[in-house]
């Protein structure tokens, strides 16, 4: 009988009572979290020392302590504290391959070598570290202490911690089969739901399919935050379907533009380009994020999944984003990017039998809203200024003797003419607004929270600057009608009819100008 053996045997008899009390609670526990809340009370409250358990795994020769863990709980003046929020990573002193074998330490340099970061926090004495192993992969070092000047920890509490995470190793092994069942049948309904969807006759209402299956999937997945964007015709913008909205946001209509020379924030252009999806556990640390952005939107970790059409070409990106820290398990990520492949399936389906442009919310040539999109979101916005003391303003512009310019130059070059005004007046209003191709060559702007004194300025500078417009040489001007909210109506239909008909008073008095009531 070797000596290792005989301690563990001489301990289990001192702790036999305490063990199978840790081994039963240990089989009820259906989370890795509240398995590691067990071990780590019994070792404080049974054998009296203090300790935690470290989600550590090996990656590119370093330690990487695991942030979005939930498991980094420990006991420290009796009180639970979040190791996550203390120290984002380990700084480990010693080679990795130490990590992997029990370290006994009863000094303080010594745990300061291995342990840096932590015991600047736990300031521990003597520490007895014991590897986790997962199919004879190291996933987390279980930690007991004792601060300094206190009782050492025995030599022999290193038998009885090879138990406990023998122990743990085996409930960690069985949630996870728990885990991945669960996750097979989930896969499973979330397929099955956007597959029924998309078969389903869609006469029924005036739902986007794509927002419809945004929905499914952020339900399905528990991601809070589902965003499904597809590239427009011209691959010149990503145009989102958003699963969540919050207030004033869900009327707003953000195209991202497919900048290639952005070195942040463009996990969507690197999935499309490469085809394969994006990870990214600290949005805050990585340097393909902006962090600024990151902190602003609240985004901790995302993943985001290239959409590929049945030839296999990238045309949009699938983003998940659960608002904290999270990791993906390699399985995981393959669930997703099936169900990113499904996807694929069904946008190339819509494509093929027209739905798609159907459903867009854009206008193909000027890439502004379409009027039908314009129609839902300004009755969103009305719905929200409706019982609020704010004011929006609505311009009508109209393009002066369009028909002449299309006479003489022809409608190409109209077309092009058209586009460009469509692009300065984006320029001329801010993100928020609300800019849509009303009919022919008229484009309607919802601007948020300005009153009539602002609107006009905002009016005139878009009349100025069309004006100084020179699209190959073609000269153009614009007449723009304007309407405030809460000053000259407060219904949502009368207010159109009044910038309107500021409109084409401009037209009568001379063109090339702003009018209001
Ligand atoms: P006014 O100053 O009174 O507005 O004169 P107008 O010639 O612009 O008259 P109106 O607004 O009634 O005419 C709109 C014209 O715009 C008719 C149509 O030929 C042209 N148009 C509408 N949509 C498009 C388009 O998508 N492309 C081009 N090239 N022309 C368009
Ligand atoms: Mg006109
Ligand atoms: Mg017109």
């Amino acid at each position: 009988m070797n000596s290792g053996y005989r301690e563990e045997v001489n301990l289990l008899t001192k702790y036999e009572t305490y063990i199978m009390q840790l081994c039963r609670a240990l089989n009820r526990q259906y989370s890795k979290e509240a398995a590691i809340n067990v071990v780590v009370n019994f070792i404080y409250r049974k054998i009296g020392f203090r300790a935690m358990y470290i989600d550590a795994i090996e990656e590119n020769k370093t330690l990487i302590v695991n942030r979005a863990s939930k498991g980094f709980q420990a006991i420290h003046e009796e009180k639970y504290f979040d190791i996550k929020e203390n120290y984002g990573v380990f700084n480990s002193k010693l080679p990795i391959p130490e990590y992997k074998k029990t370290l006994f330490f009863e000094d303080k340099i010594d745990i300061n070598t291995a342990f840096p970061m932590l015991n600047e926090k736990i300031n521990a004495g003597s520490l007895l570290s014991t590897p986790v192993f997962s199919q004879s992969k190291l996933v987390g070092l279980l930690i007991i202490y004792s601060p300094e000047n206190s009782t050492k920890i025995p030599l022999e509490l290193q038998g009885l911690a090879k138990l406990v995470t023998r122990e743990l190793t085996a409930v960690f092994s069985r949630i996870e089969r728990q885990n991945l069942e669960f996750e097979n049948m989930l896969g499973l309904t979330a397929l099955e739901n956007i597959l029924l969807y998309s078969n389903e006759d869609s006469t029924e209402g005036e739902i986007d399919p794509l927002d419809k299956i945004v929905h499914i999937i952020s339900r399905t997945t528990g991601m809070k935050k589902c965003t499904l964007a597809l590239l427009d015709e011209n691959e010149e913008f990503l145009l989102p379907h958003f699963s969540t909205f919050n207030k004033r946001d869900h009327v707003k209509d953000i195209k991202y533009p497919i900048d290639r020379t952005k070195t942040k924030d463009h996990t969507a252009i690197i999935a499309i380009e490469t085809k394969k999806p994006v990870i990214v556990h600290d949005a805050l640390s990585d340097p393909r994020c902006d962090p600024l952005l990151a902190m602003e939107l609240g985004i901790y970790s995302n993943i985001t999944l290239p959409i590929l059409n049945v030839y296999g070409k990238a045309i949009g990106v699938m983003y998940l984003d659960n608002g904290q820290y999270e990791t993906y398990s390699e399985r995981q990520v393959r669930f997703l990017e099936i169900i990113a492949r499904h996807i694929g399936l069904i946008v190339s389906n819509m494509e093929y039998i027209g739905d798609l442009k159907l459903w867009s919310k854009y206008d193909g040539l000027t890439g502004l809203l379409n009027r039908r999109a314009f129609e839902s979101i300004y009755e969103e916005i009305y719905k929200i200024y409706r019982y609020s003391e704010d004011k929006f303003s609505i311009l009508m512009i109209d393009i002066d003797n369009f028909k002449s310019t299309n006479d003489q130059y022809g409608h190409q070059m109209g077309d092009k003419v058209l586009k460009n005004v469509a692009k300065c007046v984006c320029e001329n209003v801010r993100s928020k607004d609300v800019i849509a191709r009303y009919g022919g060559e008229e484009i309607i702007v919802i601007l948020k929270d300005i009153g009539k004194e602002r609107g006009k300025d905002i009016a005139e500078r878009i009349r100025l600057s069309i004006e100084n417009l020179s699209v190959d040489g073609i000269k153009v001007t614009v007449s723009i009608g304007i309407a405030t909210f809460g000053v000259d109506s407060y219904n949502k239909d009368n207010l159109i009819y009044l910038a309107d008909k500021c409109l084409y008073e401009a037209k009568s008095i001379g063109k090339n100008q702003v009018n209001y009531i």
